[in-house]
């Protein structure tokens, strides 16, 4: 079916390489971290490492524990826990000179605490080299674990974010071991640790909801007070994975951007190639200016 379905040209991109571009991604090699800017091929890595210095960082190791469908990292049993990631993770921001940086880790089911002290020691490294950097973490749900999710919040982050990724009615099919409300509960209780942090959610589209359960999304978001919401174009990685439904006009874009600062959030961002940390840094300034 996928196969009939020709991509739009708004889908389109072209890649400028530039000599910055090129000297970051060298400097990367040399530090054994992974970004998902790079591992997921993402369309707007240009801009946001040579023209907004935003990069995301992926800690803990590139194994996932969970499998969701649509998701193109590898599913097995993770071995990477380096308590000297976080120090590197603090240096490569420097070198790259980034403004904003977003912290982001595979689900670490095997661990206790999911991996959220090391996620802490992360957002403290990175400011203690970076105090004018602001940092914004991506959290996996921890398996409802609250006490981790806690230690995550009292590192004060910027931006706490976590991403529902579907509608309620899609997300067994969407996502592996994670509930819809787990993951609104989770923004909940963070807002509950530390009322002052902006909390941010996204929404993958065209995997099979309906319009009117987006808007429902938006609301249920604003329901536990989630700030940032940004919404982007669902593209299958491989014909193996989730099957791609519909694709949606920029026009669908910018409407459901209506609807949701309708709504009350600080910022939408919404559009074919947004991803979650897409225009993060203005993001969080939209948040922030509150
Ligand atoms: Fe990296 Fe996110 Fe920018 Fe893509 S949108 S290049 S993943 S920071
Ligand atoms: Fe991918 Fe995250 Fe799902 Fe793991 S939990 S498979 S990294 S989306």
């Amino acid at each position: 079916e996928y196969q009939f379905k020709r991509k739009p040209e708004w889908l389109k991109t072209k890649l400028t390489v530039n000599k910055n571009y090129r000297e970051i991604k060298k400097m990367m090699r040399g530090k054994t971290l992974h970004t998902v800017c790079e591992e997921a091929k993402c369309p707007n890595i240009h801009e946001c490492w040579a023209v907004h210095r935003t990069a995301t960082f992926m800690i803990l190791g590139d194994i996932c524990t969970r499998a969701c469908r649509f998701c193109a990292v590898k599913t097995g049993l993770p071995t990477e826990l380096d308590w000297q990631e976080p120090e590197r993770v603090a240096e490569a921001v420097e070198q790259m000179g980034l403004k904003h940086t977003v912290i982001t880790s595979v689900a670490r089911d095997d661990l206790q605490d999911g991996g959220a002290a090391i996620f802490a020691a992360t957002i403290q490294a990175v400011r203690k080299r970076n105090p004018l950097t602001s940092v914004e973490v991506l959290i996996p749900d921890f398996k409802g674990n609250w006490e981790a999710l806690k230690t995550v919040m009292d590192a004060r982050p910027d931006v706490l974010n976590h991403n529902v990724e579907t509608v309620r009615r899609r997300t067994k099919k969407v996502r592996s071991k994670a509930t819809y409300d787990r993951s609104l509960e989770l923004l909940r209780k963070a807002k509950e640790f530390q009322p002052d942090i902006p909390t941010k959610s996204s929404l993958m589209i065209g995997v099979g909801e309906e319009w009117d359960e987006i808007l429902e999304t938006m609301d249920d978001l604003r329901e536990v007070d989630c700030n940032i919401m940004t919404i982007g174009q669902y593209l299958q990685p491989t014909k193996k994975h989730l099957n791609l439904v519909k694709y949606y006009t920029p026009q669908e874009f910018a409407q459901l951007k209506e609807e949701g600062m309708r709504r009350g959030f600080d910022h939408v961002e919404s559009g074919p190639l947004v991803r979650s940390s897409y225009h993060a840094r203005e993001q969080v300034e939209a948040a922030q200016g509150r």
